[in-house]
């Protein structure tokens, strides 16, 4: 199954290895889902390294949403308070501006919990924040510019990974490996597995437009919509964050048109960015979220374990991305954490977490794949002006349902608590 794992006794070749060491668990990739792990293993005593490739942690903008449920995680182990002394915004549900006018079908206000709203906070912040606080525990080692290129094998069992730095290539071995390294997993390729994908029917184009004077601030997400496309609009304090949504493979189209075009397109469905607009005059100024969905059929083998977007790319609907790898990563940690005390880490540990993990994915992506043909194709279809049905609004309105989806928003399928360590 394998394809580019090196067996021992070529790595035992003298010169080959610069440097190498041990640790019990080595997690390749600092986003939400290895950050955490690292953090939740360390803090239990558990010797971790951590390899980035990047060398540090601010990149292009990946979503900036922290749910209720890693708000109550990190509440757990007393870092909520602090979090939320750095600079944040909350939102309360989503207001869609419709031909008929306003609706809010989501408000996290009547969710019962300490964290009723989505912190949004920049993703590159909430990572530092992790680092900082994995790096109290002597147990943990951080290595930026760590880019994993391949896995060590032995007898039929991943025993480490090989990654490049700026001074050449560096082995790390350990009794478990975490490919936490996201939607273009290296480790999940260099394992062999092969992700099933779903293919949504939109992209994403995200980018910031700048706060001008007397704009009102928002604690709602904001969406619109008009001529087959669809605006998402958050506040970010200093700046608007927007997600431009159009139809699956239009990118090119979209920049073919030219920049007017797209401003004016976002100006028809927000007449209120009429002036902003004028702040984006570069495509580099945009992102690209090509949206998938996927997950793997298998998340581990002997020593390997695949969590976060390596194991599954959840859709945007929902902004379910980071608090799927944080809860994975706190259920990994809930499973591993005594096997790789005790120094015996059996398969079938491995195989639980994917149990406990892998049908509320299936569940969610079920419900991502239904609002997506449902919902966002026919808005993406229709030039018309959008209305919500009668039967949607009467939903909306029954005490017993309305809170669903956002108890689903908020904490996915399955509540993730952190088990005492026993
Ligand atoms: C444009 C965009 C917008 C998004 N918006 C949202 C949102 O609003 N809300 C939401 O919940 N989710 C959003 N997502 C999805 C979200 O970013 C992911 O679901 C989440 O970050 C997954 O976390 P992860 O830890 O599994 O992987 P990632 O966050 O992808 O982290 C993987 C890490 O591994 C590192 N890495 C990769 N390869 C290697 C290697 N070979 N060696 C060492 N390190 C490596 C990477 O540098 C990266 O730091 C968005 C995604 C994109 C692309």
């Amino acid at each position: 199954m394998a394809t580019a794992t090196i067996p021992d006794e070529k790595l035992a070749v003298a010169g080959e290895i610069e440097r190498s060491q041990e640790t019990t668990c080595c997690i390749v990739g600092g986003g939400p889902g290895g950050m955490m792990l690292a953090l939740l293993l360390a803090r239990r005593g558990v010797q971790v390294t951590l390899l980035e490739a990047h060398k540090d942690f601010d990149r292009d903008f990946r979503g900036d949403t922290l749910h209720p449920s890693i708000l109550e995680i990190l509440d757990q182990i007393g870092l909520a308070e602090p979090l939320h002394q750095l600079r944040h915004n909350k939102i309360y549900g989503p207001t869609l501006q419709l031909a008929d006018g306003g609706f809010s079908p989501v408000d996290f206000r009547r969710l019962k919990t300490r964290f009723p709203y989505i912190m949004l906070i920049p993703q590159t912040r909430f990572l530092e924040f992790l680092a900082a606080e994995a790096k109290k525990y002597p147990s943990f080692r951080l290595c930026m510019v760590a880019n994993v290129g391949e896995l060590i094998e032995s007898v039929g069992r991943v025993s480490g990974v090989r990654y490049q730095s700026t001074d050449g290539w560096h082995e790390v071995r350990a009794q478990l490996t975490v490919g936490a390294d996201g939607r273009f997993s290296k480790v999940r390729h260099l394992a062999g597995f092969e992700p099933i994908k779903t293919s949504p029917p939109m992209d994403i184009l995200w980018f910031q437009l700048p706060h001008l004077p007397g704009d009102e601030s928002s604690d709602r997400l904001l969406g619109g919509f008009g001529m087959g496309r669809a605006l998402a609009v958050f506040d970010r304090l200093d700046y608007w964050q927007l997600g431009y949504i159009f139809p699956k493979g239009q990118y090119q189209a979209v920049r073919a048109a030219g920049m007017e075009a797209f401003r004016r397109s976002i100006v028809e469905i927000e007449p209120q960015f009429a002036k902003h607009v004028e702040a984006l005059t570069e495509w580099h100024q945009c992102s690209l979220l090509s949206v998938e969905s996927s997950r793997c059929p298998l998340w581990y083998r002997p020593g390997l374990l695949l969590i976060g977007d390596a194991a599954h790319v959840m859709s945007p609907v929902g902004g379910v991305g980071i608090n799927y790898a944080v809860q994975d990563a706190v259920v990994a940690a809930n499973v591993l954490t005594k096997p790789l005390k005790a120094g015996q880490l059996p398969v079938e540990a491995l195989a639980e977490v994917q149990r406990q993990r892998e049908w509320p994915t299936r569940a969610i992506q079920a419900l991502q794949s239904a609002v997506q043909r449902r919902v966002i194709a026919t808005v993406l279809q229709s030039k018309g002006p959008q209305t919500i049905p009668w039967f949607v609004r009467l939903f909306f309105r029954i005490p017993v349902l309305r809170d669903i989806p956002a108890r689903i928003i908020a904490f996915g399928v399955r509540r993730v608590r952190l088990q005492d360590e026993g």
